[in-house]
Protein backbone atom coordinates (compact mmCIF):
# COMPACT_ATOMS: atom_id res chain seq x y z
CA UNK A 1 0.00 0.00 0.00
CA UNK A 2 1.42 3.54 -1.18
CA UNK A 3 0.37 6.28 1.61
CA UNK A 4 1.05 9.61 1.02
CA UNK A 5 1.46 11.74 3.75
CA UNK A 6 1.53 15.75 3.38
CA UNK A 7 3.49 17.92 5.28
CA UNK A 8 1.40 21.05 5.85
CA UNK A 9 3.29 21.60 9.28
CA UNK A 10 6.45 21.12 8.48
CA UNK A 11 6.45 23.60 5.16
CA UNK A 12 4.51 26.56 7.19
CA UNK A 13 6.88 26.05 10.35
CA UNK A 14 10.02 24.64 9.14
CA UNK A 15 11.77 26.43 12.35
CA UNK A 16 9.45 24.26 14.84
CA UNK A 17 9.85 21.16 12.88
CA UNK A 18 13.32 18.67 13.19
CA UNK A 19 13.46 16.14 10.58
CA UNK A 20 13.90 12.38 12.56
CA UNK A 21 13.91 8.83 12.14
CA UNK A 22 12.08 6.55 14.44
CA UNK A 23 14.60 3.83 16.12
CA UNK A 24 14.14 0.57 14.16
CA UNK A 25 12.22 -2.35 15.15
CA UNK A 26 13.50 -5.49 14.52
CA UNK A 27 10.41 -7.53 15.99
CA UNK A 28 7.03 -5.18 15.96
CA UNK A 29 4.15 -6.97 17.17
CA UNK A 30 0.67 -6.01 17.01
CA UNK A 31 -1.22 -5.69 20.86
CA UNK A 32 -4.18 -3.23 19.11
CA UNK A 33 -5.07 -1.81 15.97
CA UNK A 34 -8.27 0.60 15.81
CA UNK A 35 -9.94 -0.56 12.35
CA UNK A 36 -12.39 1.64 12.19
CA UNK A 37 -10.67 4.51 12.24
CA UNK A 38 -7.72 3.35 9.99
CA UNK A 39 -10.01 2.83 7.18
CA UNK A 40 -12.06 6.31 8.29
CA UNK A 41 -8.15 7.28 7.18
CA UNK A 42 -8.01 5.55 3.64
CA UNK A 43 -5.98 3.10 5.67
CA UNK A 44 -5.85 -0.72 4.98
CA UNK A 45 -6.28 -2.54 8.26
CA UNK A 46 -5.28 -6.12 6.47
CA UNK A 47 -2.30 -3.87 5.43
CA UNK A 48 -1.43 -2.44 8.39
CA UNK A 49 -1.70 -5.90 9.98
CA UNK A 50 0.88 -7.56 8.04
CA UNK A 51 3.63 -5.89 5.61
CA UNK A 52 1.98 -2.28 6.92
CA UNK A 53 3.42 -2.76 10.60
CA UNK A 54 7.16 -1.05 9.94
CA UNK A 55 4.75 1.56 9.01
CA UNK A 56 3.12 1.81 12.59
CA UNK A 57 6.26 2.40 13.97
CA UNK A 58 7.75 4.93 11.70
CA UNK A 59 10.58 2.80 10.30
CA UNK A 60 8.87 3.12 6.21
CA UNK A 61 9.95 7.38 6.25
CA UNK A 62 11.12 9.41 8.42
CA UNK A 63 8.96 12.41 10.17
CA UNK A 64 9.46 15.45 11.95
CA UNK A 65 10.10 15.80 16.12
CA UNK A 66 7.82 19.39 16.88
CA UNK A 67 9.19 22.16 18.65
CA UNK A 68 6.67 23.52 21.52
CA UNK A 69 7.23 25.79 24.74
CA UNK A 70 5.29 25.61 27.79
CA UNK A 71 4.63 26.01 31.81
CA UNK A 72 4.96 22.78 33.31
CA UNK A 73 3.23 23.33 37.09
CA UNK A 74 3.02 26.98 36.57
CA UNK A 75 7.27 26.94 35.77
CA UNK A 76 8.18 27.91 32.39
CA UNK A 77 9.78 26.02 29.95
CA UNK A 78 11.45 27.52 26.91
CA UNK A 79 12.53 24.29 25.20
CA UNK A 80 10.04 21.05 25.58
CA UNK A 81 9.21 19.45 21.97
CA UNK A 82 8.47 16.32 21.11
CA UNK A 83 11.58 14.53 23.10
CA UNK A 84 9.68 10.87 22.63
CA UNK A 85 7.75 11.43 19.63
CA UNK A 86 7.25 12.17 15.52
CA UNK A 87 4.70 13.85 13.52
CA UNK A 88 4.70 11.29 10.54
CA UNK A 89 2.61 13.43 8.57
CA UNK A 90 -1.15 14.49 7.55
CA UNK A 91 -3.62 12.12 6.21
CA UNK A 92 -6.88 13.10 4.84
CA UNK A 93 -9.85 11.87 7.42
CA UNK A 94 -13.09 10.54 5.38
CA UNK A 95 -14.60 14.03 6.49
CA UNK A 96 -12.76 15.54 4.02
CA UNK A 97 -10.24 17.58 7.08
CA UNK A 98 -6.63 16.58 7.16
CA UNK A 99 -5.26 14.78 10.31
CA UNK A 100 -1.63 14.36 12.33
CA UNK A 101 -0.37 10.85 12.03
CA UNK A 102 2.47 10.73 15.03
CA UNK A 103 3.90 8.54 17.09
CA UNK A 104 5.20 7.94 20.58
CA UNK A 105 7.85 5.69 21.51
CA UNK A 106 9.67 6.40 18.80
CA UNK A 107 13.22 7.00 20.08
CA UNK A 108 15.06 10.24 21.49
CA UNK A 109 15.24 13.13 19.34
CA UNK A 110 17.21 15.97 19.49
CA UNK A 111 14.58 17.59 22.57
CA UNK A 112 14.99 14.16 24.62
CA UNK A 113 17.21 16.02 26.94
CA UNK A 114 17.78 13.36 29.80
CA UNK A 115 14.69 11.22 28.41
CA UNK A 116 14.92 7.69 26.90
CA UNK A 117 12.63 8.61 24.10
CA UNK A 118 10.98 5.33 24.69
CA UNK A 119 7.58 4.64 26.13
CA UNK A 120 6.60 1.31 28.23
CA UNK A 121 3.12 -0.86 26.82
CA UNK A 122 1.31 -0.06 30.42
CA UNK A 123 0.95 3.85 29.19
CA UNK A 124 0.66 3.56 25.63
CA UNK A 125 -2.32 1.04 26.48
CA UNK A 126 -3.49 3.41 28.82
CA UNK A 127 -3.95 6.39 26.04
CA UNK A 128 -5.64 3.57 23.78
CA UNK A 129 -8.64 2.80 26.37
CA UNK A 130 -9.14 6.57 27.92
CA UNK A 131 -8.88 8.55 24.39
CA UNK A 132 -11.22 5.65 22.49
CA UNK A 133 -13.79 6.05 25.85
CA UNK A 134 -13.89 9.41 25.20
CA UNK A 135 -14.00 9.70 21.60
CA UNK A 136 -17.20 7.11 22.22
CA UNK A 137 -18.97 10.01 24.94
CA UNK A 138 -18.85 12.69 22.43
CA UNK A 139 -15.95 14.45 23.99
CA UNK A 140 -13.36 16.10 21.33
CA UNK A 141 -10.18 13.97 22.05
CA UNK A 142 -7.01 12.80 19.73
CA UNK A 143 -7.75 8.94 18.38
CA UNK A 144 -5.26 6.03 19.16
CA UNK A 145 -4.98 4.00 15.90
CA UNK A 146 -2.59 1.41 17.53
CA UNK A 147 -0.22 0.36 19.65
CA UNK A 148 2.72 -2.00 18.94
CA UNK A 149 4.70 -3.98 21.42
CA UNK A 150 8.44 -3.31 20.18
CA UNK A 151 10.29 -6.09 22.22
CA UNK A 152 12.58 -3.32 23.37
CA UNK A 153 13.14 -3.42 27.39
CA UNK A 154 12.29 0.35 28.90
CA UNK A 155 13.68 0.80 31.94
CA UNK A 156 11.41 3.09 34.48
CA UNK A 157 11.24 1.82 37.99
CA UNK A 158 11.32 -1.85 37.03
CA UNK A 159 11.88 -3.14 33.20
CA UNK A 160 8.91 -2.73 31.34
CA UNK A 161 8.07 -3.80 27.47
CA UNK A 162 8.34 -1.24 25.63
CA UNK A 163 5.05 0.05 22.68
CA UNK A 164 5.10 2.39 20.63
CA UNK A 165 1.63 4.41 20.01
CA UNK A 166 0.10 5.39 17.32
CA UNK A 167 -1.94 8.80 17.45
CA UNK A 168 -4.15 10.83 15.23
CA UNK A 169 -5.09 14.40 15.77
CA UNK A 170 -6.57 17.69 14.09
CA UNK A 171 -3.13 18.56 14.73
CA UNK A 172 -0.60 19.11 17.64
CA UNK A 173 -0.65 22.73 17.87
CA UNK A 174 -0.76 23.55 21.28
CA UNK A 175 -0.46 26.49 23.39
CA UNK A 176 3.00 25.88 23.68
CA UNK A 177 3.86 25.95 19.83
CA UNK A 178 2.72 29.59 20.04
CA UNK A 179 5.30 30.25 23.29
CA UNK A 180 7.78 28.50 21.28
CA UNK A 181 7.18 31.20 18.15
CA UNK A 182 6.43 33.84 20.61
CA UNK A 183 9.75 33.43 22.63
CA UNK A 184 12.08 33.22 19.47
CA UNK A 185 11.59 36.88 19.16
CA UNK A 186 10.72 36.03 15.19
CA UNK A 187 7.15 37.57 14.20
CA UNK A 188 7.14 36.07 11.23
CA UNK A 189 7.42 33.26 12.53
CA UNK A 190 4.89 33.49 15.04
CA UNK A 191 2.66 34.71 12.01
CA UNK A 192 2.91 32.13 10.25
CA UNK A 193 1.99 29.28 12.71
CA UNK A 194 -1.10 31.33 13.30
CA UNK A 195 -1.74 31.25 9.47
CA UNK A 196 -0.98 27.40 9.66
CA UNK A 197 -4.02 27.03 12.67
CA UNK A 198 -6.05 29.25 10.99
CA UNK A 199 -6.27 27.26 7.95
CA UNK A 200 -6.76 23.97 9.50
CA UNK A 201 -8.84 24.71 12.01
CA UNK A 202 -10.71 27.64 11.85
CA UNK A 203 -10.14 29.28 8.41
CA UNK A 204 -11.14 32.68 8.07
CA UNK A 205 -10.48 33.89 11.21
CA UNK A 206 -8.17 37.04 12.39
CA UNK A 207 -6.01 36.52 14.81
CA UNK A 208 -8.46 37.44 17.26
CA UNK A 209 -10.99 35.26 16.11
CA UNK A 210 -8.78 32.26 16.17
CA UNK A 211 -7.80 33.02 19.95
CA UNK A 212 -11.56 33.74 20.60
CA UNK A 213 -12.06 30.42 18.55
CA UNK A 214 -9.76 28.49 21.05
CA UNK A 215 -10.91 30.36 24.37
CA UNK A 216 -14.55 29.09 23.21
CA UNK A 217 -13.36 25.11 22.11
CA UNK A 218 -11.21 24.59 25.49
CA UNK A 219 -14.31 26.22 27.68
CA UNK A 220 -16.95 24.08 25.93
CA UNK A 221 -14.05 21.07 26.26
CA UNK A 222 -13.03 21.06 29.77
CA UNK A 223 -17.16 22.15 30.44
CA UNK A 224 -17.12 18.10 28.88
CA UNK A 225 -14.74 17.05 30.82
CA UNK A 226 -16.41 17.72 34.11
CA UNK A 227 -19.51 16.51 32.97
CA UNK A 228 -18.10 12.83 33.24
CA UNK A 229 -15.78 13.25 35.61
CA UNK A 230 -12.55 13.21 33.93
CA UNK A 231 -9.40 14.71 35.25
CA UNK A 232 -7.02 15.26 32.77
CA UNK A 233 -3.89 15.00 35.41
CA UNK A 234 -1.70 17.27 34.22
CA UNK A 235 -2.96 20.40 32.22
CA UNK A 236 0.73 22.36 31.55
CA UNK A 237 0.50 24.40 28.51
CA UNK A 238 2.19 22.27 25.75
CA UNK A 239 -1.02 19.61 26.46
CA UNK A 240 -3.46 22.04 25.46
CA UNK A 241 -4.76 22.06 22.08
CA UNK A 242 -4.96 24.94 19.91
CA UNK A 243 -7.84 22.27 17.85
CA UNK A 244 -10.23 21.83 21.00
CA UNK A 245 -8.75 18.34 21.51
CA UNK A 246 -7.87 16.29 25.06
CA UNK A 247 -4.79 15.53 24.16
CA UNK A 248 -1.92 13.73 25.92
CA UNK A 249 -3.21 10.84 28.53
CA UNK A 250 -0.57 10.45 31.22
CA UNK A 251 -1.65 10.24 34.74
CA UNK A 252 -5.52 11.11 33.95
CA UNK A 253 -8.52 9.02 35.60
CA UNK A 254 -11.52 9.31 36.00
CA UNK A 255 -13.19 10.39 39.49
CA UNK A 256 -15.40 7.54 41.39
CA UNK A 257 -17.07 9.61 45.07
CA UNK A 258 -17.49 12.94 43.92
CA UNK A 259 -14.95 15.57 45.61
CA UNK A 260 -13.61 18.49 43.73
CA UNK A 261 -10.23 17.91 45.53
CA UNK A 262 -9.71 14.76 43.96
CA UNK A 263 -6.14 14.58 41.98
CA UNK A 264 -4.58 10.50 41.06
CA UNK A 265 -1.62 12.19 39.80
CA UNK A 266 1.48 12.18 43.07
CA UNK A 267 3.54 14.69 41.46
CA UNK A 268 0.68 17.27 41.98
CA UNK A 269 1.78 17.87 45.03
CA UNK A 270 -0.63 20.51 45.67
CA UNK A 271 -3.38 19.50 43.48
CA UNK A 272 -2.98 22.00 41.05
CA UNK A 273 -4.54 20.09 38.72
CA UNK A 274 -7.16 18.96 40.50
CA UNK A 275 -11.15 18.00 39.72
CA UNK A 276 -12.67 21.37 40.64
CA UNK A 277 -9.56 23.31 39.48
CA UNK A 278 -9.69 22.73 35.85
CA UNK A 279 -11.87 25.92 34.38
CA UNK A 280 -9.56 28.03 36.17
CA UNK A 281 -6.39 26.12 34.79
CA UNK A 282 -7.27 26.19 31.55
CA UNK A 283 -8.21 30.02 31.82
CA UNK A 284 -4.69 30.62 32.80
CA UNK A 285 -3.40 28.91 30.03
CA UNK A 286 -5.31 30.60 27.61
CA UNK A 287 -4.31 33.43 28.99
CA UNK A 288 -0.34 32.80 28.22
CA UNK A 289 -2.04 31.61 24.88
CA UNK A 290 -2.95 35.87 24.75
CA UNK A 291 0.62 36.69 25.87
CA UNK A 292 2.25 34.86 22.81
CA UNK A 293 -0.20 36.06 20.00
CA UNK A 294 0.01 39.49 21.71
CA UNK A 295 1.76 41.04 18.56
CA UNK A 296 -0.61 39.62 16.42
CA UNK A 297 -3.43 41.85 18.20
CA UNK A 298 -2.32 45.23 17.35
CA UNK A 299 0.77 47.48 17.10
CA UNK A 300 0.50 48.93 20.27
CA UNK A 301 0.88 46.86 23.15
CA UNK A 302 -1.49 48.11 25.78
CA UNK A 303 -4.34 48.43 22.83
CA UNK A 304 -3.13 44.33 21.88
CA UNK A 305 -3.77 43.36 25.88
CA UNK A 306 -6.88 45.55 26.40
CA UNK A 307 -8.01 43.11 23.19
CA UNK A 308 -7.23 40.06 24.28
CA UNK A 309 -8.54 40.67 27.82
CA UNK A 310 -11.83 41.39 26.29
CA UNK A 311 -11.49 37.53 24.50
CA UNK A 312 -10.20 36.07 27.42
CA UNK A 313 -12.87 37.48 29.79
CA UNK A 314 -15.73 35.31 27.39
CA UNK A 315 -13.90 32.12 29.28
CA UNK A 316 -16.26 32.04 32.04
CA UNK A 317 -19.88 32.65 30.22
CA UNK A 318 -18.55 29.59 27.55
CA UNK A 319 -17.72 27.62 30.42
CA UNK A 320 -20.57 28.69 32.07
CA UNK A 321 -23.42 27.84 29.19
CA UNK A 322 -21.35 24.35 28.47
CA UNK A 323 -21.39 22.76 32.21
CA UNK A 324 -25.16 24.36 32.56
CA UNK A 325 -26.03 23.16 29.32
CA UNK A 326 -24.41 19.47 30.20
CA UNK A 327 -25.90 19.46 33.76
CA UNK A 328 -29.97 19.58 32.20
CA UNK A 329 -28.79 16.96 30.06
CA UNK A 330 -27.40 15.21 33.05
CA UNK A 331 -30.54 15.71 34.67
CA UNK A 332 -33.11 15.53 31.98
CA UNK A 333 -34.45 18.89 33.03
CA UNK A 334 -34.58 22.45 31.35
CA UNK A 335 -34.55 25.74 33.05
CA UNK A 336 -32.39 27.12 35.98
CA UNK A 337 -30.78 24.34 37.79
CA UNK A 338 -27.88 25.99 39.54
CA UNK A 339 -29.84 25.60 42.80
CA UNK A 340 -30.35 22.20 42.27
CA UNK A 341 -26.78 21.10 41.25
CA UNK A 342 -24.98 22.94 43.83
CA UNK A 343 -27.49 20.62 46.89
CA UNK A 344 -26.64 17.62 44.73
CA UNK A 345 -23.03 18.11 44.80
CA UNK A 346 -23.23 18.86 48.42
CA UNK A 347 -25.00 15.69 49.17
CA UNK A 348 -22.50 13.75 47.00
CA UNK A 349 -19.61 14.96 48.64
CA UNK A 350 -21.06 14.26 52.21
CA UNK A 351 -21.73 11.23 51.23
CA UNK A 352 -19.22 10.10 48.90
CA UNK A 353 -21.35 9.19 46.44
CA UNK A 354 -20.26 7.44 42.97
CA UNK A 355 -20.64 10.36 40.48
CA UNK A 356 -21.04 8.05 37.22
CA UNK A 357 -23.24 5.64 39.43
CA UNK A 358 -25.68 8.32 40.57
CA UNK A 359 -26.28 9.58 37.34
CA UNK A 360 -26.60 5.88 35.76
CA UNK A 361 -29.17 5.36 37.93
CA UNK A 362 -31.22 8.67 38.61
CA UNK A 363 -32.73 7.77 34.88
CA UNK A 364 -34.47 5.31 36.89
CA UNK A 365 -36.33 7.45 39.29
CA UNK A 366 -37.29 9.29 36.33
CA UNK A 367 -39.16 6.32 35.08
CA UNK A 368 -40.14 6.00 38.95
CA UNK A 369 -37.73 3.49 40.59
CA UNK A 370 -35.06 5.68 42.87
CA UNK A 371 -34.19 3.31 44.93
CA UNK A 372 -30.84 2.24 42.94
CA UNK A 373 -29.77 6.17 43.23
CA UNK A 374 -31.04 7.00 46.37
CA UNK A 375 -29.41 3.78 48.00
CA UNK A 376 -25.96 5.13 47.15
CA UNK A 377 -26.53 8.23 50.02
CA UNK A 378 -26.42 7.91 53.53
CA UNK A 379 -28.41 10.76 54.27
CA UNK A 380 -31.95 9.44 52.77
CA UNK A 381 -33.78 11.88 53.91
CA UNK A 382 -31.52 14.66 52.36
CA UNK A 383 -31.99 12.63 49.07
CA UNK A 384 -35.28 11.61 48.94
CA UNK A 385 -35.91 15.65 49.32
CA UNK A 386 -33.93 16.20 46.29
CA UNK A 387 -35.37 13.47 44.53
CA UNK A 388 -38.87 15.57 44.94
CA UNK A 389 -37.53 19.01 44.07
CA UNK A 390 -36.47 17.38 40.93
CA UNK A 391 -38.84 15.78 39.48
CA UNK A 392 -41.08 18.38 39.94
CA UNK A 393 -39.19 19.55 36.63
CA UNK A 394 -40.94 16.60 34.62
CA UNK A 395 -37.17 14.79 34.30
CA UNK A 396 -36.93 12.69 30.60
CA UNK A 397 -35.54 9.76 31.50
CA UNK A 398 -34.30 9.21 27.49
CA UNK A 399 -32.15 12.24 27.23
CA UNK A 400 -30.68 11.19 30.47
CA UNK A 401 -30.04 7.46 29.11
CA UNK A 402 -28.44 9.23 25.99
CA UNK A 403 -25.62 11.06 28.00
CA UNK A 404 -24.87 9.60 31.06
CA UNK A 405 -22.94 6.91 31.07
CA UNK A 406 -23.09 3.10 32.28
CA UNK A 407 -18.99 2.34 31.60
CA UNK A 408 -16.48 4.69 31.57
CA UNK A 409 -12.84 3.38 32.10
CA UNK A 410 -12.51 2.96 35.78
CA UNK A 411 -9.41 3.23 37.50
CA UNK A 412 -8.92 -0.74 38.59
CA UNK A 413 -10.47 -1.68 35.55
CA UNK A 414 -7.89 0.16 33.38
CA UNK A 415 -4.92 -1.00 35.99
CA UNK A 416 -6.35 -4.80 35.44
CA UNK A 417 -6.15 -4.27 31.84
CA UNK A 418 -2.67 -2.83 31.86
CA UNK A 419 -1.61 -5.24 33.92
CA UNK A 420 -2.80 -8.06 31.77
CA UNK A 421 -1.73 -6.40 28.59
CA UNK A 422 1.88 -6.21 29.89
CA UNK A 423 1.99 -9.87 30.97
CA UNK A 424 0.92 -10.48 27.24
CA UNK A 425 -2.76 -11.30 27.75
CA UNK A 426 -4.90 -8.80 26.14
CA UNK A 427 -8.22 -10.01 26.83
CA UNK A 428 -9.06 -8.15 29.72
CA UNK A 429 -8.13 -4.65 27.80
CA UNK A 430 -10.01 -6.08 24.67
CA UNK A 431 -13.05 -6.68 27.18
CA UNK A 432 -12.71 -3.28 29.06
CA UNK A 433 -12.89 -1.37 25.40
CA UNK A 434 -15.88 -3.48 24.49
CA UNK A 435 -17.48 -1.81 27.67
CA UNK A 436 -15.96 1.87 27.09
CA UNK A 437 -16.93 2.42 23.58
CA UNK A 438 -20.32 2.05 23.95
CA UNK A 439 -21.23 4.08 27.30
CA UNK A 440 -24.47 4.29 27.49
CA UNK A 441 -26.97 2.22 28.04
CA UNK A 442 -26.94 -0.80 30.22
CA UNK A 443 -25.92 -4.11 28.89
CA UNK A 444 -26.97 -7.57 30.21
CA UNK A 445 -23.61 -9.50 31.49
CA UNK A 446 -21.27 -6.40 31.79
CA UNK A 447 -22.27 -5.39 35.72
CA UNK A 448 -18.47 -5.94 36.09
CA UNK A 449 -17.49 -2.92 34.13
CA UNK A 450 -20.18 -0.55 36.26
CA UNK A 451 -19.16 -1.10 39.52
CA UNK A 452 -16.85 1.30 41.52
CA UNK A 453 -13.81 0.09 42.77
CA UNK A 454 -13.15 -1.38 46.15
CA UNK A 455 -12.50 1.47 48.42
CA UNK A 456 -9.09 0.26 49.52
CA UNK A 457 -7.99 0.22 46.14
CA UNK A 458 -9.54 4.50 45.59
CA UNK A 459 -8.18 5.70 48.52
CA UNK A 460 -4.58 4.95 47.44
CA UNK A 461 -4.69 4.90 44.00
CA UNK A 462 -2.37 6.98 42.08
CA UNK A 463 -2.13 7.01 38.13
CA UNK A 464 1.76 8.41 38.20
P1 LIG B 1 4.59 14.88 28.68
O1 LIG B 1 4.62 15.02 30.15
O2 LIG B 1 4.48 13.45 28.19
O3 LIG B 1 3.62 15.79 28.02
O4 LIG B 1 6.04 15.34 28.21
C1 LIG B 1 6.63 16.55 28.56
C2 LIG B 1 7.95 16.67 27.83
O5 LIG B 1 8.84 15.62 28.19
C3 LIG B 1 7.84 16.60 26.32
O6 LIG B 1 8.85 17.43 25.80
C4 LIG B 1 8.11 15.14 26.05
O7 LIG B 1 8.51 14.91 24.72
C5 LIG B 1 9.23 14.86 27.04
N1 LIG B 1 9.33 13.44 27.42
C6 LIG B 1 8.48 12.75 28.22
N2 LIG B 1 8.91 11.47 28.37
C7 LIG B 1 10.05 11.34 27.65
C8 LIG B 1 10.97 10.27 27.40
N3 LIG B 1 10.81 9.06 27.93
N4 LIG B 1 12.03 10.52 26.59
C9 LIG B 1 12.22 11.74 26.06
N5 LIG B 1 11.40 12.79 26.26
C10 LIG B 1 10.33 12.60 27.05
MG1 LIG C 1 2.76 16.38 26.49
MG1 LIG D 1 3.16 13.00 26.76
Amino acid sequence: MNISLSSDFATAVPEMAVSWEAVPVEEPELLVLNEPLAKELGLDPAWLRGDGLPFLVGNQAPGVAQAYAGHQFGGYSPRLGDGRALLLGELTHADGKLRDLHLKGSGRTPFARGGDGLAAVGPMLREYIVSEAMHALGIPTTRSLAVVATKNVVHREEPLPGAVLARVAASHLRVGSFQYARNTGDHDLLRRLADHAIARHYPGSTYLELFGQVVAAQAALVARWMSVGFIHGVMNTDNMTISGETIDYGPCAFMEAYDPTTKYSSIDHRGRYAFGNQPIIAEWNLARLAEALLPLFADDEDKAVALALEVLGTFQEHFENAWMAGIQAKLGVTGDVKPLLKDLLALMHENHVDFTSFFHHLAKAAKGDAEPARSLFLDLAGIDAWIARWRELGPDAARMEAVNPVYIPRNHLVEEALQAGTDGDLGPLERLLDAVTAPCGERAGLEHYATPAPQDFSATYRTF
